[in-house]
């Protein structure tokens, strides 16, 4: 099963990273921030996304 995916959007910057990895799986919001959008295909890309992402935000498990 995939992994859960959730947002930390008090420490998302909106820099888009993770929308450039998953683009399936996070897209940025009106809010400027990243938003959870569908299921992750792969877990290695999630866990690519969170691993990029500058300030943390993407937590999943
Ligand atoms: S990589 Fe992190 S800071 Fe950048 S948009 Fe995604 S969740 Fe926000």
């Amino acid at each position: 099963m995939a992994k859960k995916v959730t947002i930390n959007k008090e420490l998302c910057i909106g820099c888009g990273a993770c929308t450039g990895i998953c683009p399936n799986v996070f897209a940025i919001g009106d809010d400027g921030k990243a938003g959870v959008i569908g299921e992750a295909d792969d877990d290695a890309s999630i866990d690519e996304a969170a691993a990029g992402c500058p300030v943390g935000a993407i937590e999943a498990k």
